[in-house]
C-alpha cells in the first residue's frame, strides 16, 4: 500500500516520518527502500526518489556510520542555535543523512570517523526547545 503524508504523520508523530523513539528515548532513523529499483533513501518519502514508484516502504537505518562531510554553521534561522556543526554521515547499505554532529569540537574531527546517532536541542521554537536527530563521534 502506498503511504500517504497523512499515514506516515500518524505513524510518527514525534519528529515527522524520520525519526523514531523508543520509550527510553533510545532513536532509530527511517529510512526508504524501493521495492521496484532497490534504491534506499533517508528520510522517507511516498515516492521512491529514483523512479517515482509508490512502491516504496520504510526501513530501520543502522544508528552508526561514517563522517563524509562537515561544515560549521555560524549564521542560522531564528531560534537556532548557534555555532553548530553539519554534516554528512555515510550509514551502510548507502544511505547518506545530513544531521547535525555533536560532543566534539570541529577541530577534532576526521573525515570517515565512526559516528553513531544521538539526539539533540537544535533551537527554540514557537513552542518550546526543539529536539533532531544528530550524530555524535563512537565510544572507543
Ligand atoms: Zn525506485
Amino acid at each position: 500500500m502506498a503511504q500517504t503524508a497523512e499515514n506516515i504523520h500518524e505513524k510518527y508523530p514525534l519528529d515527522g516520518a524520520a525519526l523514531r523513539l523508543a520509550t527510553d528515548g533510545t532513536p532509530t532513523l527511517i529510512g526508504l527502500e524501493c521495492a521496484d529499483c532497490g534504491t534506499r533513501a533517508f528520510p522517507p518519502a511516498p515516492v521512491c526518489p529514483e523512479c517515482m514508484s509508490e512502491n516504496v516502504r520504510d526501513f530501520e537505518l543502522p544508528d552508526s556510520g561514517s563522517l563524509y562531510t562537515w561544515s560549521v554553521v555560524h549564521v542560522a534561522p531564528k531560534g537556532w542555535n548557534v555555532p553548530y556543526i553539519a554534516g554528512y554521515v555515510d550509514l551502510p547499505q548507502s544511505v547518506r543523512v545530513f544531521a547535525h554532529i555533536v560532543g566534539v569540537d570541529a577541530a577534532d574531527l576526521e573525515m570517515d570517523m565512526a559516528v553513531t546517532l544521538t539526539t539533540t536541542v537544535v533551537g527554540e521554537g514557537e513552542n518550546g526547545t526543539v529536539e533532531s536527530y544528530a550524530f555524535t563521534p563512537a565510544k572507543g
